[in-house]
């Protein structure tokens, strides 16, 4: 055993002793704890990360003023998980432990579930209980199962809208949330705001953590974490526009740089229902990617495309991060990666090694290509796929050699709904399509322009429907014979009382890579 693998099984231990608990005996023994003057469930509670057997339950104590002097102190909090809404039937109990190392969070991981069904939980903290929230197991890995519903989200700038889409999601009968980045803003725009973030820009972790708070303090959200369990993944927005890997656009000092998302990471880490948090063994980083099932009808790899990945192509010498290139020799670098090296090949096995029906390949950008032609050239957008084309077609490439036919990639970041079929060679129609494209809009954030949207739209045949105009999420339906595809969406900005309705759907017929418009 390597000293890298003793270390990690040190972490391990170290996080389940976290987590300290076992399921605390039966009696209903509650642990004494704080007389709050003021609710430390204000953030709500999430569950996420759904497997057979076992879900991450989450929630964060907050303090208010007249409660302050618990901050300073370690906590106990009790996570009751039951199996009926009335909380009449109680099924697991564990106490955990917590304090502001870890900003009061609470991870627990709830094992000894059973398959494909729903939970109810809560925590409970001295005399307080926070709000009850559902969550659901994944199938048996080999359970035939009928359908997939997932709610597809991201990128929710708290300013430029309400969250309309969370309210309807938390209404609907979904499976998961998979949310693909953009969870909140460090940024704000003055022009486009309907609503303020406190604070500016966060750098520092308490920063990190008051902005996360902010978001959480959104009920429509709080309602959406509460009904379903999410399966998430980031994007550059968690950090800092536009940040690859170890560079900020201001060409910081990376070691300074790395200090921040480090501070980034971990703020997210303790707001979120995730697994794995900050690797003390690794400073700086957060593995989020990761692979689940969903009985014999899906494999779900959720991607991370900031942490790992090369730097932009041909950046602006004065000001790094994204930007449209023409005439950029460094994109045909075949050493340039978006995934990094040993997240590629571990998605490149992964899907060798698949035998689910559906390939459902989460990230969060656009993978088609949206260049238009210039005078100098085609042009290139550099932080999303376009940037990393040797990439993308070592990905398709090799897609195509083990003939996969139900392979759908999802996406977020680019502020539109995009409906795509996927060939080694983008637009070329002697290239096959290989695999499908669904982006989802973002929840509130702004999308560009019209004319520049049609001049994409003009120049890519690949791209079957795009519109930046309308906010909202996308409603899947995965099932053994095709996917059905709705965007949901309203028109910009978001009101508090916008109403979502189909914008467009489409379908994914199993055995027959492309979308098709119903
Ligand atoms: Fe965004
Ligand atoms: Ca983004």
């Amino acid at each position: 055993m390597q000293r890298r693998d003793l270390n990690r099984l040190a972490l391990v231990w170290a996080l389940s002793a976290w987590a300290r608990a076992g399921p605390a005996h039966a009696s209903g023994r509650r642990p004494a704890g704080p007389a709050w003057q003021s609710n430390p469930f204000a953030l709500g509670v999430a569950s996420g990360q759904p497997r057979p057997d076992s879900v991450v339950l989450w929630t964060r104590l907050v303090f208010a003023e007249q409660d302050a002097a618990w901050q300073a102190l370690p906590q106990t909090v009790l996570c009751e998980v039951f199996a009926d809404d009335a909380l009449r039937q109680p099924v697991r109990q564990w106490q955990v432990d917590t304090d502001g190392r870890r900003g009061h969070s609470v991870h627990v991981i709830a094992g000894g579930l059973q398959p494909g069904r729903s939970y109810w939980y809560r925590f409970v903290c001295g005399s307080a209980i926070s709000p009850v929230g559902r969550t659901r197991t994944a199938p048996a890995m080999d359970a035939r199962v009928q359908q997939l519903r997932i709610g597809q989200a991201s990128c929710q700038h708290f300013e430029q809208g309400y969250y309309v889409a969370h309210r309807e999601m938390a209404q609907r009968d979904l499976d998961f949330v998979l949310f693909l980045g953009d969870y909140i803003y460090e940024s704000s725009n003055p022009k486009y705001r309907i609503r303020s973030h406190k604070g500016g820009v966060p750098k520092t972790l308490d920063e990190y953590r008051a902005r996360h708070a902010q978001y959480k303090g959104d009920a429509d959200l709080r309602a959406c974490h509460a009904a379903h369990p999410w399966v998430m993944t980031w994007d550059d927005h968690e950090v800092v526009n536009d940040y690859a890997n170890d560079l900020d656009r201001d060409y910081s000092d990376p070691a300074v740089f790395l200090r921040r998302r480090a501070a980034a990471y971990q703020a997210y880490f303790e707001h979120m229902p995730v697994r794995i948090g900050p690797d003390p063994l690794v400073p700086h980083q957060m593995r989020i990617h990761d692979r689940m099932a969903w009985g014999q009808l899906a494999d779900v790899w959720t991607l991370d495309c900031r942490q790992y990945r090369d730097h932009q192509a041909c950046p602006d010498p004065n000001r790094g991060g994204a930007r449209v290139v023409v005439g950029c020799d460094a994109l045909q670098d075949a050493r340039r990666s978006m995934l990094g090296s040993a997240q590629e090949a571990w998605l490149m096995q992964g899907l060798a090694d698949s035998t689910r029906r559906w390939k459902l390949i989460a990230q969060s950008t656009q993978m088609s290509s949206s260049g238009v032609p210039t005078p100098l050239g085609r042009s290139s957008f550099n932080d999303a796929w376009d940037g990393y084309p040797m990439a993308r077609e070592r990905l398709l490439s090799g897609m195509a050699d083990m003939k996969l036919h139900n392979a759908l990639v999802l996406g977020g970041d680019v502020h539109m709904n995009v409906a795509a079929n996927l060939r080694v060679r983008p637009n070329d129609a002697q290239s096959p399509v290989v695999a499908s494209e669904i982006v989802t809009t973002s929840i509130s954030s702004r999308g560009m322009g019209e004319s520049m949207l049609a001049a994409i739209r003009d120049n890519n045949p690949d791209i079957r429907h795009a519109r930046s105009d309308e906010r909202g999420y996308t409603l899947l339906e995965v099932r053994a014979d095709g996917v059905s595809v709705a965007f949901r969406a309203t028109p910009h900005p978001v009101q508090s009382d916008s109403v979502l309705r189909d914008q467009a759907r489409f379908e994914v017929v199993a055995g027959r890579a492309g979308v098709q418009a119903v």
